[in-house]
C-alpha cells in the first residue's frame, strides 16, 4: 500500500491511499496508521503533497556506502555512525528546498532510501528488526557543506538540519510491497542529469543491521524516521563541485518506492 498526506482541493489535511493508476486522487483512510487503518469508499483530489509521516526523531547514517566513504576521503566506519536531523526540516513531494540566508553558497543533495519504524523498538536482534518496520520512503539528506564541515567543528547536524532540508516522500510504501529493501537502485536527478546512480545492495550495513545497532542505544518509536546513507555522486566531491542552485530541480528515485522531486529556491 502506498499512504500519502496531503491537502485536497477544498484545503483538508488527509490521509489517503495513492495509486499510481490514478496519481491525482488518494482513496481516504481513517485510523492509525500504526495500529488499524480503514480504507473507505471516499475518493479526494490531490493539491499538495504532504510528508507522508510526522516523525518524532530523524536519525541519519554517515558513510554507510563504501564508494562515498571513499570519495569523502574518510574510512568505512565499523559500526553503523549516526547523526540525527532536526524534525523542523521536513518538507514533502514537491516543496521548495530553501537555500538559507545564512549559508547559501555549498548546499547538497543526498539521494536515500529512509526505513519508517512501525512500533517502538529498543534492543532489537537483527533477526527480529524487520518486523519494526512500517514501511519505505524516498529521503533527500540536504547539506550545507560550509556549516556541515567547516564550522562546526565536524559536527554534521547542524549543517543537515536547515529548514526545508529533509525532503521526503512522496509516499509511504509499506513493507509488503518490498520485496528486499537491500537491493533497489536509488538515484538523484538534477535538472534532469543523474548525479546518483548507485545501489542499496552497496550498503555497508543492510537495513535489518542499522535497526539492530540503533536501537541498542536509543528507543526507536513509532513514525521514527531513518536515512539509511547516501551513495556516490553527491555534489562537493565533484570536479568542480556542484552545488544547488536557485531555480534548480532535484529528484530522488528509488526503484518500487516513488520519485520524490523539488524544488530550489533562496530563502
Ligand atoms: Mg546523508
Amino acid at each position: 500500500m502506498k499512504i500519502i498526506r496531503f491537502i485536497s482541493q477544498s484545503g483538508e489535511e488527509l490521509s489517503g491511499v495513492f495509486n499510481l493508476e490514478t496519481p491525482d486522487e488518494a482513496r481516504i483512510i481513517e485510523g492509525d496508521i500504526f495500529g488499524d487503518i480503514e480504507v473507505t469508499e471516499r475518493v479526494e483530489r490531490i493539491e499538495t503533497f504532504l510528508p507522508p509521516i510526522s516523525p518524532p526523531n530523524i536519525i541519519a547514517l554517515g558513510l554507510n556506502y563504501g564508494k562515498h566513504a571513499d570519495e569523502t576521503g574518510l574510512k568505512n566506519p565499523e559500526i553503523p555512525v549516526m547523526f540525527l536531523k532536526a524534525t523542523s526540516s521536513v518538507i514533502g513531494h514537491g516543496a521548495a528546498i530553501l537555500l538559507p540566508a545564512a549559508g547559501p553558497a555549498e548546499v547538497d543533495y543526498e539521494a536515500e532510501l529512509a526505513v519508517i519504524i512501525g512500533k517502538e523498538a529498543k534492543n532489537v536482534s537483527r533477526n527480529d528488526a524487520g518486523e519494526y518496520v512500517l514501511g519505505y520512503t524516498c529521503a533527500n539528506d540536504v547539506s550545507a557543506r560550509d556549516w556541515q564541515i567547516r564550522k562546526q567543528k565536524k559536527q554534521w547536524a547542524r549543517g543537515k538540519s536547515f529548514d526545508t532540508f529533509c525532503p521526503i516522500g512522496p509516499y509511504l510504501v509499506t513493507k509488503d510491497e518490498v520485496v528486499n529493501a537491500n537491493r533497489l537502485r536509488v538515484r538523484s536527478i538534477l535538472n534532469g542529469e543523474v548525479m546518483q546512480d548507485s545501489n542499496t545492495s552497496d550498503m555497508v550495513f543492510d537495513v535489518a543491521t542499522i535497526i539492530s545497532n540503533l536501537s541498542c542505544s536509543m528507543t526507536l518509536l513509532p513514525g521514527t524516521v531513518i536515512l539509511t546513507g547516501t551513495p556516490e555522486g553527491v555534489g562537493f566531491t565533484r570536479n568542480p563541485p556542484v552545488f544547488l542552485q536557485d531555480g534548480d530541480i532535484i529528484t530522488v528515485s528509488i526503484e518500487n518506492i516513488g520519485e520524490l522531486t523539488n524544488s530550489v529556491k533562496r530563502e
